[in-house]
């Protein structure tokens, strides 16, 4: 008997599966090999609300505990994550500068902002008028690698390339059989298909479409993240992920014309150099009706957890949102109420 069945290995599913690990917990992981919101995200971590002039909630707590998880990560599968690049807001006018300055002075925003603009000549071929404001804790974790290397370095006999079928789970004294494989619990990181399954699918995950691009651009620096309506983002050989659309209607994962238009049409306000396209994808990020994560226990069921609606920033939330739902359901510590999935059990009760 193993003591978790993981469901999912996005970031999500990954950064729990990392909690078990440390805990020298067993575990085995059920995903099938294909493209999820964690592959295709940016990855980007921003501690701040560039359009609102904002933090991110607990923004201190998730950037720390990110920042050093992550680096311990990278040396544990000895490969590359993390890249602490900044990012450039590019400002469009004498008003926009205004709001960055002020919003230099905000008590919680002036440990993440630079109040010394940034000339808007220094980068060849961007179209920056008004200069550029730096966030100055951010950075950028390579999803894609990280997921590979952790899945063949790491857990290579933990990992099981499958979908599970939920109608097939069977539920006994020691806890839950799944094809032969008997566990104690079982955590769904399912990003937004989570909506298909039905211990949790009444919980209200709306979710967001996100298109975007890569492409190539040999005569662009690497060295920052440029951020004007869309996200400019270096990835390597001179090639960069571009996005993204928001989409809440749409929720299939079909890259569509509209969307492509969109994001070329934003691209050429800000980028004055000759590109290729060399990709143009899309997926549904987990988001939540009021904008907070979901973790926690099943109403009636206490071997089945969540982790799950993060949103736009999984990639700053999932690690310290994984040590608090490995406390919650192995020390019974209490969920940060704004997170527990408790919120929304009447929802359950109704149906
Ligand atoms: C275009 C775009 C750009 C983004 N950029 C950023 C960014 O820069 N920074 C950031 O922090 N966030 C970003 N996000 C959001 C980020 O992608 C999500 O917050 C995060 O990836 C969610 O991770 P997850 O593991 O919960 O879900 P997912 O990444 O969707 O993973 C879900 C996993 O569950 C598996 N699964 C689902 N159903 C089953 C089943 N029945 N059986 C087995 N496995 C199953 C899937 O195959 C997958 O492995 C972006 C999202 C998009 C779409």
């Amino acid at each position: 008997m193993i003591d978790t069945l993981i469901v999912g290995f996005g970031i999500a599913g990954l950064n729990y599966a990392e909690q078990l690990r440390r805990h020298d917990r067993s575990f085995v992981v059920l995903a099938p090999r294909e493209e999820s919101a964690s592959n295709l995200a940016a990855g980007i971590i921003n501690p701040t609300v560039l359009k609102r002039f904002n933090s991110v909630w607990k923004s201190d707590e998730f950037l720390n505990y990110a920042f050093r998880h992550y680096s311990e990560i990278q040396d544990l599968v000895q490969t590359k994550i993390i890249h602490r690049t900044p990012i450039l807001r590019i400002l469009n006018n004498k008003r926009e500068q205004n709001e960055w300055v002020f919003g230099c002075s905000k008590p919680f925003l002036k440990n993440y902002l630079n109040n010394k603009l940034i000339s808007g000549d220094k980068y060849n071929g961007i179209k920056a008028p008004f200069n550029y404001g730096e966030v100055k804790k951010s950075a950028k974790v390579d999803n894609i690698t990280l997921i590979s290397s952790y899945q063949k370095k790491i857990i290579p006999n933990q990992y099981i390339d499958c979908r599970i079928d939920h109608t097939k789970l069977e539920f006994n004294p020691e806890g839950i059989l799944y094809k032969g494989i008997q566990a104690k619990k079982i955590v769904f990181c399912e990003g937004f298909q989570s909506v298909k399954n039905p211990f949790f699918n009444y919980l209200p995950l709306v979710g967001s479409k996100g298109e975007m691009l890569i492409i190539k651009c040999n005569l662009l620096t690497e060295e920052v993240i440029f951020k004007g309506p869309i996200f400019l983002s270096p990835i390597g050989e001179n090639k960069f992920w571009v996005g993204a659309t928001f989409d809440r209607e749409d929720k299939t994962t079909f890259a569509t014309k509209k969307g492509n238009e969109w994001l070329l049409s934003k691209l050429d306000k800000i980028l004055n150099l000759p590109y290729q396209i060399l990709e143009h994808k899309a997926q549904i990020r987990a988001t939540v009706i009021d904008r907070r994560p979901l973790l926690g226990i099943h109403p009636l069921n206490n071997k089945l957890f969540i982790l799950n609606g993060m949103g736009t920033r999984g990639v700053l939330m999932a690690p310290l949102l994984s040590k608090w739902l490995y406390e919650y359901i192995e020390y019974k510590f209490k969920l940060p109420e704004a997170t527990d999935i408790k919120r929304f059990e009447n929802n359950y009760f109704r149906n």
